[in-house]
């Protein structure tokens, strides 16, 4: 049994999700969102959610990223309360050599107006009392901040219903074929047909893209993360490293581990990360660690997303990246212009698929 729907968007993640929100904005049928299993379950539901420019290279990188963050608040009016908070983000370093590189970084976001500081050790005590009185100084960006992963996603998936959007989850797309025009894209559950066809499968991107012969080269890097019992608030910014959520507990962690798909955690990784939590903030010794997870970044073979249209296929699209947290309010703006209008607001090119060819 087939289904006819203008867009067909495969997977249900933040990406896809914001994607299928926007394009929603402007039309409110033939929009359907498939997923092998159910949005969340993905990088998505595993991830320390910062909304980050910090320290990203090089600055035009930030760039797009800030482009990203200051969509958030406005986000947060459309589509509801994602626990989003611009906490402003810290990066401590230890050691005082580290100022100079400090400085280069905020000489070089200055240029594209993203303000750094750079903290003496008494400002970032100041700032931010539990640090390790240790610290040698920090930068410093009011522009970061966090969110609740999982209310975002359940925002921009209640709003993308409420315009229309069909889901189909538990529903893994086996085949994708291209006749007349139209991808017939096959699924556990049934055919679809569509006009545009949007590549949303974050770490399974490089999969989905053999089902038509397309390289997309994203692979996969794990991350743990361990998590303290609910604490009484007590940290003011997201820090390199680790972040207070609003019910308390304190996420840390960011290891970078060539596992494949393996979502085990490890001790090795949660001591090492435990004690990167202690040293950073020293009260966390007394904290109990109530859980740790892990999960697999989709990483571009050369760390940028990859963006827009894939080339030589017409209405095929690809979204796929690192820090889709922070980038999916833009990556859903720019690829519903241009589906919609054929050109984006915001330069991607740089994104494209055709750079690894
Ligand atoms: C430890 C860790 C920390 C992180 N911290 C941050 C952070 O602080 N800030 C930030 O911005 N980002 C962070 N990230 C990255 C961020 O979480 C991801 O970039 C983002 O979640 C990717 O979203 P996505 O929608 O592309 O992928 P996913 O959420 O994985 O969604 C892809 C979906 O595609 C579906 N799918 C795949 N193949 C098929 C198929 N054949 N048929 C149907 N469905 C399919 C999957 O089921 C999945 O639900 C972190 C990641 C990790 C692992």
């Amino acid at each position: 049994m087939e289904s006819s729907y203008e867009t067909v968007v495969i997977g249900g993640g933040v990406v896809g999700n914001s994607i299928a929100y926007h394009l929603s904005e402007r039309y409110q049928e033939g929009i359907l969102v498939l997923d092998k299993k159910y949005p969340m379950t993905g990088t998505s539901g595993s991830t320390q959610a910062w909304v980050w420019v910090h320290n990203k290279t090089p600055s035009w990188y930030a760039e797009f990223s800030m482009y990203s963050a200051e969509l958030y608040p406005y986000l947060s009016k459309k589509i509801g309360d994602v626990e989003y908070k611009r906490t402003g983000g810290l990066s401590p370093f230890f050691a005082e050599k580290d100022r100079e590189k400090a400085k280069q970084l905020a000489d070089s976001y200055r240029k594209i107006g993203i303000k750094i500081k750079v903290l003496s050790r008494e400002e970032v005590l100041e700032k931010e009392p539990s640090i390790n009185p240790n610290v040698a100084g920090a930068t410093y960006s009011s522009i970061d901040g966090n969110v609740n992963p999982f209310r975002l996603i359940d925002m921009y998936m209640r709003a993308a219903k409420k315009n229309g959007v069909q889901y189909s989850t538990y529903n893994k797309v086996t085949s994708i074929e291209k006749q007349n025009g139209t991808f017939m894209v096959t699924s556990d559950k049934k055919t679809y047909v569509c006009k545009n066809l949007i590549l949303a499968g974050g770490t399974w991107s490089r999969e989905l893209g053999n089902l038509l012969g397309i390289d997309i080269p994203v692979n996969q890097l794990r991350g743990q993360i361990i998590v303290t019992e609910p604490l009484k608030p007590f940290l003011n910014y997201t820090i390199s490293g680790l972040r207070q959520a609003i019910n308390g507990e304190v996420l840390i962690g960011y290891s970078m581990e060539k596992a494949g798909f393996d979502r085990s955690t490890t001790l090795d990784v949660i001591q090492e990360t435990a004690n990167m939590a202690v040293h950073y903030v020293p009260s966390l010794r007394k904290a109990k660690i109530v859980r740790a997870f892990s999960g697999i970044r989709a990483m571009p073979e050369d760390g940028f997303p990859i963006l827009g249209k894939v080339p030589g296929h017409e209405n095929l699209y690809v979204a796929a990246t690192h820090s889709g947290v922070t980038l999916s309010p833009l990556i859903g703006t720019l690829l519903t212009e241009l589906i919609l209008d054929g050109e984006t607001s915001v330069p991607i090119d740089r994104y494209s698929l055709s750079r690894f060819a």
